[in-house]
């Protein structure tokens, strides 16, 4: 198991172009299997990650 410590005096680094992340930025997906959200880097635009909202299947 992998110890989860929050830092909030560490800023994230993007994984690809290395520029610290000071802001994600992230635009709504619609589709059929409902709403996602997609963050992406405010320097690069490059793809973070995308969540899944939670209870997606009840509207
Ligand atoms: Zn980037």
């Amino acid at each position: 198991m992998i110890a989860a410590q929050e830092k909030n005096d560490v800023d994230p680094v993007c994984p690809h172009c290395k520029a610290t992340i000071r802001q994600v930025w992230f635009r709504e997906l619609g589709g059929i299997l409902g709403k996602r959200y997609i963050y992406f880097c405010s320097a690069c635009r490059a793809c973070l990650g995308i969540s899944h909202r939670k209870g997606f299947w009840m509207g």
